[in-house]
């Protein structure tokens, strides 16, 4: 495939935004190589610069989970658009993406909307904090729950690709709060308890985690941790930023049937605009400005076209009683497929796979935390990309993160992708 555009366009883009990029992790760092711009998408697809068609497996890192330039959702926008684009002031659909997403989600009774996912965790623990008067929180390795400083500690994603799991910036002051638990290990998690008596607010996790690759929660982990928070007085915070509307409607509590006390989304809960939330019941979200003492605000928050996109979104995923089944059957079309081709070329490789989420990893052993996620070979890893790239595939530019499948994909684009990862895997 030709990037000459691509290429001419990132260079213009070094000159003024570091690292040419606006997220790290779009700038291919950890893979080598140029990244790629896009220039519109539709369904299953992108279209670069220099006019590629690429099957898309991101999907804006979970988002657009119905397809791009979706077409419920791009017209919301328009039509909202054309009655002002912000007004900084209460409106009839935040309160109608409220309600819904409430029906939608176990255990909320309340809801509050921010931009990303970032401040959607970030406010949840400091919602957490305010709440039950505490201030450390354990997070687990390799999980990522956006960029504010108490979560710069041990992160996933961007953060572990370019080896900056600990940013600097981020205070001693701060990160003393912050405590480090292996995902999947419970032990670890009730020393750490026992050696802070008193001291924990709140435990954040991602369900499933998807930014150490797909890895799923073992098999009791959850309602232990439950268990473990409802003995200790600490508020189990669920990040479903990527679960959330993901997994299925009311998320990875509906899957896994545990009951988070905080529940964090972003990109599904948007349709693709800059949307983030955080819910709960009453009692805490009561906790919150203007009727309770937790500030926490948004110039943007509750931004007409965010809502209007994010409201036709969830509509659509309300409405279609097969969707998150769908979804499943690809992935596990897409996860068969791709482990025969590679059984076939003896690539050694993990294939991890929870509803729509799927990642593949190339060691043998099992991938179920950070340290296995980062056992990976790398170097693999990256011929793969640039060789699925080169096939007209796009995946994450990177190990430490998971393949969102859309409902647009057909079972001809998946074959299509089986059949290059065959093609590249006589490559590694
Ligand atoms: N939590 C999780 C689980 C995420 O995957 C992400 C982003 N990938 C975030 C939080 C942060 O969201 P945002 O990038 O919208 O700030």
């Amino acid at each position: 495939m030709i990037y000459k555009r691509s290429s001419a366009l990132f260079a213009q883009a070094e000159k003024v935004i570091p690292g040419g990029v606006n997220s790290p992790v779009r700038a291919f760092k950890g893979v080598g190589g140029m990244p790629v711009f896009v220039k519109e998408a539709k369904g299953a697809y992108l279209y670069d610069e220099d006019g590629n068609r690429l099957i898309d497996y991101i999907n804006s890192w979970g988002p657009m989970i119905l397809g791009h330039a979706y077409k419920p959702v791009v017209n919301a926008v328009i039509e909202k658009a054309k009655k002002g684009t912000s007004f900084g002031m209460p409106t009839e659909i935040e309160t109608q993406i409220a309600e819904l997403a409430v029906s939608m989600v176990p255990n909320i009774d309340k809801i509050r909307f921010v931009n990303s996912g970032t401040e959607a965790c970030m406010s949840a623990v400091r919602l957490a904090r305010g709440f039950t008067g505490k201030d450390k929180i354990i997070k687990f390795a390799g999980c990522y729950h956006g960029h504010s400083d108490s979560f710069l500690i041990q992160a996933g994603s961007g953060a572990s690709t370019f080896g900056t799991p600990n940013s600097p910036g981020v205070t001693q002051g701060t990160a003393k709060d912050t405590l480090l638990a292996n995902y999947n290990d419970i032990e670890n998690v009730k020393q750490l308890i026992e050696a802070n008596k008193g001291a924990i607010a709140s435990i954040i996790i991602e369900p499933v985690a998807g930014n150490m690759g797909c890895v799923p929660p073992k098999n009791d982990f959850l309602k232990e941790l439950r268990d473990l928070c409802d003995a200790h007085d600490i508020l189990l915070v669920f990040d479903e930023v990527m679960t959330g509307f993901r997994l299925a409607k009311g998320g990875a509590q509906e899957l896994y049937n545990i009951k988070a006390d905080i529940v964090c989304f972003g990109k599904v809960i948007g349709g693709g605009l800059p949307v983030g939330a955080f819910a709960a019941r009453n009692e805490i979200m009561n906790y919150l400005a203007p009727i309770g003492p937790v500030y926490q605000a948004g110039t943007l928050s509750g931004n007409p076209l965010a809502m209007a996109a994010g409201l036709a979104m969830l509509n659509e995923l309300n409405n279609d009683v097969e969707i998150f089944n769908r979804l499943a059957d690809k992935t596990k079309y897409l996860h068969e497929g791709i482990a025969r081709v590679l059984n076939e070329n003896n690539i050694v490789h993990t294939i991890n796979r929870v509803g729509s989420m799927i990642s593949v990893h190339f060691d043998e052993s099992e991938v179920v935390d950070f340290e296995t996620a980062t056992k990976g070979n790398n170097d693999t890893f990256k011929k793969f990309f640039h060789g699925m790239l080169n096939q007209g595939v796009y995946i994450a530019p990177s190990a430490f993160e998971t393949w969102f499948i859309t409902d647009a994909l057909t079972y001809a684009d998946l074959d299509f992708t089986i059949q290059a990862v065959n093609v590249v895997a006589k490559t590694l």
